[in-house]
């Protein structure tokens, strides 16, 4: 079969009479979709992926890419997506690949629950005039707090308080490793987190040197693979977060090919150069719960019992079941990833088809928690493609303690969502390793960027609650009553435990 009878994604377009020949486009696009021809641009159409990196370099705007209208015979069945899977296999044999998250056409939750607003009968509150409380500690919380009052009359705390982390916002970023992401784009997050007061993810790459100025709002990560884990890392962070699943991918393990294991990347991941870095898909030491709450102790017990330590699990069918075990583990705080969880590499059938989506978890864990009696044992931490302050609140309003964001961070840093990462070409300077495509991320000016992500979706989570009349994020945590349900059938509802627009 001629790979080439497959149709171009993309028509890229150059406007003669525009173009100053200045071969700007020849040099950022990667891929290679451009070249000089005498005294014209050649274009490969059939090359581009659609990052936008030439149309944001054109100084004369002369560059057009077009999504191609499908000229396959149109049919609902064979979609041009599930023929190209075929005819790509039929090639190469291969699981195929994709980035970003889920693609398929389902709807999103998010968009179908509504928020409630203050009218007349009670008041809103203006965040502008008043405080508005949006500090979260994330970890165990005493059932009970016992005081005591001293000699001298001053009262004093019994109870012993578990180590927490202290946000003020409840926006972090999520575990994006070093290997996956360049150190430029780490660096960017890690300043930006620091200045916004809230925390980001090492991934499982490790902890390069050049991230501990930032290791105080760092949350260090043990996956199954345990590169780049020592007691120096597990002391450098925050918290210690142990990945068991991810939702773009739930029940299979990571791999980085040897050839992004560059000499830095092996020193920080604590691996030989060049050589595969492969996380197996279970932990070969973890089979109950009993077995993760042996890890867990072993992490608190290496760090002085002063570290919060989180469970990641991708967002699965019996999530509930399995956040209740987590919560017995003595974990403090269990991360649900969703599955619209982005990732830079992930089997398209898994992407697409494994997994739930992050607000049915949410819901379900909390719930759980609830009715259990020990929903003070631990934080949730939500992530999964969350897109906006909306989405965040309603997170919250679901059960969450706090989200993770992770795409949304990589797009205020120039990220354009081509999902190419796993080919290493990265236009952005994001998902690559090639230091002439790293060096086009200056973290001196991306921190700021992403800093004024998060400042933004915490001013609007302030006003969002403000017109709810809410001025603490304990009282919206798991406030179902303030969400209403959108053409969303009653089975979801009943799981979400909303209420009907209207009711
Ligand atoms: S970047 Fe724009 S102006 Fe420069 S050669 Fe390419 S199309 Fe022409
Ligand atoms: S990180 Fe880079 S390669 Fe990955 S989707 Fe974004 S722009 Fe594309």
């Amino acid at each position: 079969m001629n790979p080439g009878s497959v149709p171009a994604k993309f028509k890229v377009r150059i406007d003669a009479d525009q173009c100053m020949l200045c071969e700007r486009c020849v040099e950022n696009c990667p891929y290679g979709t451009y070249r000089r021809e005498g005294e014209h641009i050649s274009v490969d159409s059939r090359r581009c992926v659609a990052c936008h990196r030439c149309v944001a370099m054109c100084p004369r705007d002369s560059i057009t890419i077009e999504e191609k209208p499908v000229d396959y015979r149109s049919h609902p069945l064979w979609t041009r997506e599930s023929r190209e899977a075929i005819y790509n296999q039929a090639r190469t044999g291969r699981i195929v690949l994709a980035g970003m998250g889920n693609a398929s056409d389902l709807p999103i939750i998010f968009d179908r629950l509504l928020l409630d607003a203050c009218q007349v009968t009670n008041p809103s509150i203006d965040p502008l005039r008043e405080p508005m409380e949006l500090r979260t500690y994330i970890g165990k919380k005493p059932r009970k707090l016992d005081l005591r009052k001293k000699r001298n009359g001053d009262i004093e705390l019994k109870t012993r308080l578990h180590p927490n982390l202290r946000l003020n916002t409840p926006i972090m970023i999520g575990h994006m490793s070093y290997g996956a992401i360049s150190l430029n784009a780490q660096l960017s997050m890690a300043r930006a987190v620091a200045s916004e007061g809230t925390f980001m993810g090492t991934g499982e790459g490790g902890l390069h040197p050049a991230l501990r100025e930032f290791q105080d709002n760092m949350i260090v990560q043990v996956a199954s693979g345990r590169f780049g884990v020592d007691i120096d890392y597990l002391e450098r962070g925050a918290a210690i977060e142990i990945k068991i699943g991810q939702g773009a991918k739930p029940g299979i393990g990571g791999h980085l090919p040897g050839e992004k294991i560059d000499p830095d990347i092996s020193q920080t991941r604590m691996i030989p150069e060049r050589s595969d870095a492969i996380s197996p898909a279970p932990h070969h030491d973890i089979y109950s719960i009993e077995d993760l709450k042996q890890l867990v102790h072993s992490l608190k017990e290496a760090t002085e019992w002063k570290k919060p330590v989180f469970v990641k699990i991708a967002a699965v069918h019996n999530v509930a079941a399995i956040a209740s075990g987590i919560a017995r583990s003595s974990a403090d705080a269990v991360v649900i990833d969703g599955f619209r969880g982005g990732t830079g590499a992930a089997p398209r059938v898994f992407r697409d088809h494994v997994g739930i989506p992050i607000e049915a978890a949410i819901a379900a864990v909390d719930q759980k928690l609830r009715s259990q009696g020990i929903r003070n044992e631990v934080s949730i931490i939500a992530s999964g493609g969350i897109r906006d302050a909306a989405e965040v609140t309603k997170a919250i309003a679901l059960g969450a303690d706090a989200i993770y964001i992770g795409t949304a961070a990589l797009i205020a840093m120039g990220c354009r969502v081509c999902g190419t990462c796993y080919r290493g070409l990265c236009p952005w300077g994001i998902a690559t390793q090639n230091s002439s495509l790293t060096r086009r991320l200056n973290p001196d000016v991306e921190w700021q960027h992403v800093a004024n992500l998060i400042r933004g979706w915490t001013l609007e989570i302030s006003e969002l609650m403000g017109a709810a009349g809410i001025n603490s994020i304990e009282s919206l945590r798991g406030n179902r009553d303030r969400l209403r349900g959108y053409l969303l059938d009653e089975a979801m509802m009943n799981i979400l435990d909303v209420q009907p627009v209207g009711a």
